[in-house]
């Protein structure tokens, strides 16, 4: 299902060092699903894509995420282990696809789940009620106001989160929140899972130490980056301990 050497990782990351975190993750699947076209990709929905994001992160370095959080009230340092079928294993972790509807507030709705399309066209880094707003744009297909067509500005912030919390309700992975409890003062919290950012955090690590794999045994033996690359990382592993690497 997933095609990725040494290469591609190396590729990936050289590509996406200077790219948004939206780039990255296409930019992680788009390498790793060859069978899948790049406009397919950026019509997944924002769950979907994580979906994927998660099965890659499984094929490439396993199914448990190894991950830390500080405690937001006593800075406590926390180190837990994460299973991705535990996240992505349950029917309610599933998407419902198709067009939604919402009716609140003397206004119906009808809209349809935000896909990587939309994020890009979306200035990232903008403050949360603004991306809220313009994400709004991109997916509310239908706007009405006691029967008469309406527009996104005339929408109060109060259905615009109500908005979003369906949203994330059709398509849950979107968010994958923990449920988190300091050992050491019990304060509760709920941080978000990030998996593009997390997955592109790793595969940036494994390919600086590619990098170093590749300058020592080019050093020791002369070889060329191709042919350090083309080894397994068994083999690699063995001549780096020959070398006293
Ligand atoms: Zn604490």
């Amino acid at each position: 299902m997933f095609c990725l050497t040494a290469t591609d990782l190396l590729r990936i990351w050289e590509t996406g060092e200077t790219k948004s975190q939206v780039e990255r993750a296409l930019t992680i699947l788009a390498a790793a699903c060859p069978d899948r076209s790049f406009e397919q990709l950026l019509d997944l929905s924002l769950g979907q894509r994580d979906r994927l994001l998660l099965l890659v992160r499984q094929w490439l370095f396993g199914p448990e995420l190894k991950a830390f959080a500080e405690c937001p009230r006593c800075g406590q340092r926390l180190e837990f282990g994460l299973g991705i079928p535990a996240i992505c294993g349950t029917t309610s972790s599933e998407t419902t696809s198709g067009e939604q509807t919402l009716s609140a507030a003397g206004f119906d709705l009808q809209f349809r789940l935000p896909r990587s399309r939309d994020l890009l066209s979306v200035a990232v880094g903008t403050d949360p009620q603004q991306v809220r707003r313009l994400l709004a744009e991109c997916c509310l297909q239908d706007i009405r106001r006691d029967g008469q067509t309406a527009s996104v500005d005339e929408l109060p912030e109060v259905l615009l989160q109500q908005l979003a919390a369906l949203v994330v309700e059709c398509d849950p992975l979107q968010e994958i929140l923990l449920d988190m409890t300091c050992p050491a003062c019990d304060h509760r919290w709920r941080p978000l899972l990030d998996i593009g950012q997390f997955l592109w955090e790793e595969v940036a690590a494994y390919a600086r130490r590619l990098l170093r794999e590749v300058h020592t045994l080019a050093r020791a033996y002369g070889w060329r980056e191709d042919a350090v690359l083309a080894l397994s990382a068994r083999r690699r592993q063995a001549y780096l301990e020959m070398v006293g690497a």
